[in-house]
């Protein structure tokens, strides 16, 4: 389950239209770090391998809760988002009606992890709902998983962006180079969620998913991350960029990406 973490990598290097807006340019250079997508990736990933493929919405929140700020305290400098800071800190925890894109970019081990749609969706919005628990941001995380789900399971891109389109109401009539035009830095998941989904259309690799979503500048590392989340779904990852991403991460974030991959509840 490198899909996230790989486009968060390469995407980093670019946030706040550093890149130009291109999509030739080199994937992996020094100035690459994992950031906070990376980090509470695995912090769900975590969370759904301990809840077990059987618990209940209780069980699954809580482990979420549990793990998202044991990884935060770990990892407290990554990148997060002032508000989401401030829900790592505090006591209860509650949530605070984001609609913010950071449900998207983490969810990425509920698309992997159930054996059936309804599920995998049920399970994504759990794990939004703790925090991010606008409509807005519980769709972005249903449907980044959704789409990973269909992916995986055999749905051609028509298919899934009908999917898409009927049951999340996306626009996604705007071409990359519209999409590049607009000069904003946006974090909401209705921003990020449309051009996510139209880099992953577009796309006819990976890799070329990931570039699309750093040609079009602003919140690069998660855009990247959540178009690389779902493009996984139905490309394989170049093992040459798996193996040049694990350089960026350390041995905590490798294992429970790792883990994911051979711990599948449905195998
Ligand atoms: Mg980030």
């Amino acid at each position: 389950m490198f899909g996230a973490v790989l486009g968060d990598i390469i995407g980093s290097r670019f946030e706040f239209d550093r890149g130009g807006k291109r999509k030739d340019f080199e994937l992996f250079t020094k100035e690459c770090e994992y950031t906070d997508d990376s980090v509470m990736t695995a912090a769900i990933a975590e969370a759904l391998l301990e809840a077990g493929k059987e618990a209940d919405s209780e069980t699954v929140k809580t482990k979420v809760i549990e793990q998202m700020c044991n990884w935060g305290k770990r990892y407290p400098d990554a990148g997060y988002g002032g508000m989401f800071r401030k829900w790592l800190r505090s006591k209860d925890h509650k949530p605070y009606g984001s609609y913010g894109n950071g449900s998207a970019m983490r969810v990425s081990a509920a698309g992997w992890l159930y054996d059936s749609l309804a599920k995998t969706r049920e399970v994504a919005r759990w794990t939004a709902e703790v925090s991010h628990n606008h409509p807005e941001g519980i769709k972005g995380a249903e449907c980044t998983a959704a789409v990973i789900y269909l992916g995986r399971t055999g749905k051609n891109k028509e298919e899934i962006k009908r999917y898409v389109e009927q049951e999340f109401g996306y626009d996604l009539w705007e071409t990359l180079e519209e999409l590049r035009d607009r000069h904003e830095h946006n974090e909401s998941c209705m921003d990020s969620l449309p051009k996510a989904l139209i880099s992953y259309f577009e796309g006819n690799s990976y890799e070329d998913v990931v570039r699309n979503a750093v040609s079009l500048g602003g919140d690069t590392d998660t855009l990247a991350a959540i178009a690389g989340a779902m493009a996984e779904g139905c490309y394989e990852i170049p093992a040459e960029m798996i193996s040049e991403g694990k350089k960026y991460l350390d041995k905590d974030l490798l294992a429970v990406l790792e883990k994911i991959n051979t711990e599948r509840f449905h195998e």
